[in-house]
């Protein structure tokens, strides 16, 4: 069974508190686009063998699906087993959740495979124990996600844009970018609802002007290159330009697509993965 798994975009990113254990409570816009990993899933004798046409991905257990197809095996008592085949296309540690993407979709996939007859609310429960953004990766689409995660809102759909998304040669870890933010000194959060009214009106001004992402700056700091490649998007047609996640990956929003292939083009440089996608 073919499951695609859908990378995303942040068009915010706010982090509104934190929880006793330490979680960060988030606010966060997100977005899928067309870009996606494809990941094969069949039913075997016993076991979970993983393979992965990127050799620097872990095929073990420090695999997120592989841990989500051991999770729901335990959860289940599923007594059979599941090999798994990931054709990565979605940059890894890029911002782009395609950890959490392939996680998502090999709980969707083992649930029809072996008739396990679980809601979307069950699968994004067992998701959060994966990571914080495999629930809203179980949903997809358009979503508004709270919590640590795991409170799932779809919106009215932002489809059809083009996107350009500019991945640097160097990844970032999610805990280093979460770990040098420092919530005290947050002196603007984002207007989400603003935010959410400007996307259903497909105002891309007002998109650009109220999307946003609380860790850009922490993470632009220690990587300068990243405000160059933002003013290059900017510079060359980009409608709304943000850094997604926790980064490294900027994405520009464009309203005319040859724009956007014009921009690929300059940006195509310095080792950076240029991939045009679009919103779905
Ligand atoms: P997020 O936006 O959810 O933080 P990300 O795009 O920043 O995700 P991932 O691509 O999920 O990050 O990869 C983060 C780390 O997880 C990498 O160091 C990678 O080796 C490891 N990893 C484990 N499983 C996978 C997988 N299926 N695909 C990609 N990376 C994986």
């Amino acid at each position: 069974m073919l499951v695609k798994a859908f990378a995303k975009i942040n068009l915010s990113l706010d982090i509104v508190g934190k929880r006793e254990d330490g979680y960060h409570l988030l606010e966060m816009v997100m977005q899928n686009v067309d870009l996606h990993d494809d990941v094969i899933i069949e039913e075997t004798e016993e076991g979970i063998v993983l393979t992965c046409n990127k050799g620097y991905v872990p095929v073990d257990e420090r695999n997120i699906a592989y841990k989500a197809a051991k999770l729901l095996m335990d959860t289940k008592g599923i007594e059979r087993g599941v090999s798994i085949d990931i054709t990565k296309r979605i940059p890894v540690a890029a911002g782009l959740a395609g950890g959490s993407a392939d996680a998502a979709a090999v709980l969707k996939g083992m649930n029809v495979l072996f008739n396990l007859q679980m809601s979307t609310e069950e699968l994004m429960e067992v998701g959060l124990k994966l990571g914080a953004d495999v629930p809203y990766c179980i949903v997809g689409g358009t979503c508004l996600c709270e919590g640590i995660g795991e409170i799932v809102t779809p919106l009215k759909p932002f489809s059809g844009y083009s996107v350009l998304l500019v991945k640097p040669s160097f990844g970032v870890s999610t805990k280093d970018a979460y770990g040098s933010f420092e919530l005290d000194r947050i002196n603007k959060h984002v207007d989400t609802k603003k935010l959410m009214k400007a996307m259903e009106d497909g105002d891309l001004n007002g998109v650009n002007y109220y999307s946003r992402n609380l860790l850009e700056n922490v993470v632009l700091r220690r990587y300068p290159i990243l405000k160059s490649i933002k003013q290059m998007l900017n510079r060359n047609g980009s409608a709304v330009t943000l850094m997604s996640g926790s980064g490294p990956t900027i994405y520009g929003i464009f309203s005319d697509v040859s724009d956007a292939e014009n921009a690929a083009k300059v940006l195509n440089r310095n080792n950076n993965e240029v991939i045009l996608t679009r919103t779905i």
